[in-house]
């Protein structure tokens, strides 16, 4: 059964069911944001979503996890329900200029969001991955970020119920909940 949404008897796990998430199944979206708004830097007037995110309330960043190195962020933009990013708090841009800490911490970032999904959420599989570069197809290249896409045989998840009856806001903001709960108890 899952964490906060033992409520209502309708609301499990519907593998197989039609879901309504569905229509968040964009694949092409699988960066931050793609198109405009391209950071030019790291600083707070230079639009980088990945600088001023920690910067913000856990709701309102959609934050699910700030550890010392890395923070843990839910997609605006999901490619499925649950996807997730952990991020470095530095505004860099390749791989190999992580710090040795920066590099432990966001491997343990991307096993204990596996963890989470795994518990809460009753992933599958997952898609795991950082796209280096814009032509790689990263939407926010200047800041690196992983990405943890939980999956689901035949990608129907668990937010069938929810995503019926709620907005996209709401139905992030109850995801991020379900998932900060869940990091705190793993
Ligand atoms: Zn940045």
């Amino acid at each position: 059964m899952l964490a906060g949404m033992t409520s209502e008897p309708e609301q499990q796990i519907g593998v197989g069911t039609p879901d309504a998430f569905q229509r968040l199944w964009t694949p092409h979206r699988m960066a931050y944001i793609q198109g405009e708004d391209k950071p030019t830097g790291p600083g707070p007037d230079d639009g980088c979503p990945f600088c001023s995110i920690p910067a913000k309330s856990d709701e309102d960043g959609l934050v699910i996890a700030r550890g010392a190195q890395v923070y843990a962020v839910l997609n605006l933009y999901p490619y499925n329900g649950g996807h997730l990013m952990a991020v470095p708090y530095r505004h860099v841009a390749d791989y190999t200029e992580l710090t040795s800490p920066e590099t432990t911490e966001l491997a343990e970032f991307t096993k204990r969001a596996m963890t989470v999904l795994r518990k809460v959420s009753g992933a599958h599989g997952f898609n795991i991955g950082m796209n280096q570069g814009k032509e790689a197809g990263a939407g926010i290249a200047a800041h690196l970020h992983q990405h943890v896409v939980p999956r689901w045989g035949g990608d129907t998840n668990f937010m069938p119920v929810v995503g019926h009856t709620k907005v996209l806001p709401q139905l992030l903001a109850d995801t991020r909940t379900m998932l900060a709960e869940g990091w705190r108890k793993v």
